[in-house]
C-alpha cells in the first residue's frame, strides 16, 4: 500500500500531537502515525478496579508556558498543595508554599530542614527562578543543581531532607547532576504554577490535543520502520510526503534518524495501593528518607477524588531503583502513618526511558529541522517534561510552515 501527504509526523506523544494540531490549524493535509494504541504517548492511563491509575506518578504543572495550548478547565484538574511532608524521626513536618496560606508560615519556618538561613536561601532561589527574566536565567555560568543549590545558600540539611528527595523525583535522579539551567526553568514553573491531575488521568492530556485533529489523520498501531527523504515506511506500507516529523522517543529517534543522538533515559518504578481512607486532611506529596529507597509517596486522590471510585486514597510510591512491592511496603506505611497491613497492593510499574536526561551542558532548543525535508521534536530537543515536548513539537511545526508556507508562516522568535 502506498499512500501520500503533505506531512507525515512520527509518534502521537505530546510533542508529535502539538505539531499535527498547529500544522492542521494551517490547512496542512497532515497524517499522524502512532506505534502504539492510545494517544499522548508517555502519558498514559489506565482502569484499575475502577480506580484511574496513570503509568507512573506524573502531574500537570500550569506554570509550563505551554499550558497555554491546552483547555485546563476541560481537563477537570484537581490540585496539589504546592509543598511537601517531610519526615524527621517519625515525625511529618509539612513545607509549604506561605503565597498559598500566609498561616502556614511559622509551621514552614520551623520544620527541621535546615536553619532560618537556609530557609531564606531557598525563598531568595525560588523568587530569582521564578521572577527574573528567563534569558537571565538562562545566561547565569551553568553547573549541576547540587553546585547551584548549595551556592545559592542550601546547607546539607535542606538538601537531604527536602531538595534532594522532592527533585529527584522530578528529575528522576539523585545525584542532582542535573543542568543548574533546567533546575531555574523548572523551578520557575513550580513558583509560578500549580501542580494538578486531570479529572480523567494524564492521558487526557494527550487525548486533548488529538481531539483537534479530524480522527482520519491519527492512524493507530502503525509503527514506523524507517524514515527518508519524503518517505516512511510502515509494516502497512509507505508513506510519500513532502516533509516527516519524527516525534518518537528518543531512543526511536535515534534509530531512526542518525543525525540525533538520545540522552540517557532516567528511569522509575511507581507502586500504586489503596487505603481505605486518605490519613491526610490535605493533598501533599511525602517525600522519601535519605536513608530509604522511595523518592516519594503521594495520596493522588486527594488531589484528585475522581482517581477513586468510592472514596477510598490511591497512593502512589515511586523509586528511581527497581522495587519489588514487598520490599518498600513498610516504608510507604511509615510514610504515610498506616500499618502496612492497610495497604491493599493494585499494581506496579516500572518505565525505564521515562525521560531524557538533561545534564550540563544543556542543549536547549537543539535543532528540530534536520534538513531533505526531515524534522524531529520531542522532549529530548527541548527539555524532558510536558513543556519541553509541546514547545518541541510547536517549533517543529514552525519549520514546517516556513519551508511550505513561507509566505505565511510565524517566526520562530517566541520559542518558549
Ligand atoms: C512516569 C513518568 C512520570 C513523568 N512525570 C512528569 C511530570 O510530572 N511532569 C512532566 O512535565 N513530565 C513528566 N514526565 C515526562 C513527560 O511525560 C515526557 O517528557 C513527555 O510526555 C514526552 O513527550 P514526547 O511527545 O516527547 O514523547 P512520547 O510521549 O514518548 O511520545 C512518542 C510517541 O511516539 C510513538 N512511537 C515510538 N516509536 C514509534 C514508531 N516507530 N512509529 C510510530 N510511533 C512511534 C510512541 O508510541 C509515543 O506515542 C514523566 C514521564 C514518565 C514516564
Amino acid at each position: 500500500m502506498s499512500s501520500r501527504a503533505e506531512v507525515v509526523v512520527v509518534g502521537a506523544g505530546l510533542a508529535g500531537l502539538s505539531a499535527a494540531t498547529r500544522l492542521a490549524a494551517a490547512d496542512v493535509d497532515v497524517q499522524v502515525l502512532e506505534a502504539g494504541t492510545h494517544v499522548g504517548g508517555r502519558l498514559a492511563t489506565e482502569r484499575i478496579d475502577g480506580f484511574v491509575v496513570d503509568r507512573g506518578f506524573q502531574v500537570l504543572n500550569t506554570g509550563y508556558p505551554r499550558a497555554a495550548d491546552l483547555d485546563l478547565d476541560a481537563l477537570r484538574l484537581g490540585w496539589f498543595r504546592r509543598g511537601a511532608v517531610v519526615r524527621v524521626d517519625g515525625r511529618a513536618h509539612r513545607v509549604v508554599d506561605p503565597r498559598q496560606a500566609p498561616g502556614d508560615v511559622v509551621g514552614t519556618a520551623t520544620a527541621p530542614i535546615g536553619s532560618l538561613r537556609d530557609k531564606a536561601a531557598l525563598a531568595a532561589f525560588s523568587l530569582r527562578s521564578g521572577y527574573a527574566p528567563v534569558d537571565r536565567l538562562l545566561a547565569s555560568p551553568e553547573r549541576t543543581a547540587e553546585q547551584a543549590l548549595r551556592s545559592a545558600g542550601a546547607g546539607d540539611v535542606a538538601l537531604e531532607r527536602f531538595f534532594r528527595p522532592f527533585l529527584a523525583g522530578v528529575l528522576l535522579e539523585d545525584e542532582l547532576a542535573t543542568s543548574s539551567r533546567y533546575l531555574d526553568l523548572l523551578w520557575r514553573s513550580f513558583v509560578r504554577g500549580s501542580i494538578g491531575l486531570p479529572a480523567a488521568g494524564m492521558q487526557a492530556v494527550g487525548e486533548q490535543l488529538a481531539g483537534r485533529l479530524d480522527p482520519e489523520r491519527l492512524h493507530l498501531r502503525t509503527a514506523v520502520r524507517a524514515v527518508s527523504r519524503g518517505s516512511v515506511v510502515t509494516d502497512a506500507g509507505t508513506w510519500t510526503a513532502g516533509a516527516v516529523v519524527v516525534a518518537t522517543d528518543p531512543g526511536t529517534a535515534a534509530r531512526l534518524l542518525p543525525a540525533v543522538e538520545a540522552s540517557a533515559p532516567r528511569q522509575v518504578t511507581t507502586h500504586f495501593h489503596v487505603l481505605p481512607e486518605s490519613p491526610w486532611r490535605e493533598p501533599l506529596i511525602v517525600l522519601g528518607q535519605p536513608a530509604g529507597r522511595l523518592v516519594n509517596s503521594v495520596v493522588l486522590s486527594d488531589a484528585q477524588p475522581r482517581y477513586s471510585p468510592d472514596g477510598r486514597a490511591l497512593v502512589a510510591s515511586s523509586s528511581l531503583v527497581t522495587t519489588r512491592e514487598d520490599e518498600v511496603r513498610t516504608e510507604i506505611a511509615e510514610a504515610h502513618g498506616v500499618a502496612p497491613s492497610d495497604l491493599d497492593h493494585l499494581t506496579s510499574v516500572t518505565v525505564p526511558g521515562a525521560q531524557p536526561a538533561a545534564v550540563p551542558p544543556l542543549q536547549l532548543r537543539r535543532p528540530v529541522d534536520l534538513g531533505d525535508g526531515i524534522y524531529v521534536c520531542g522532549d529530548h530537543r527541548d527539555t524532558p517534561s510536558i513543556q519541553g515536548a509541546m514547545a518541541s513539537g510547536a517549533r517543529a511545526a514552525r519549520a514546517v510552515l516556513r519551508a511550505l508556507r513561507p509566505t505565511t508562516a510565524p517566526d520562530d522568535r517566541s520559542a518558549s
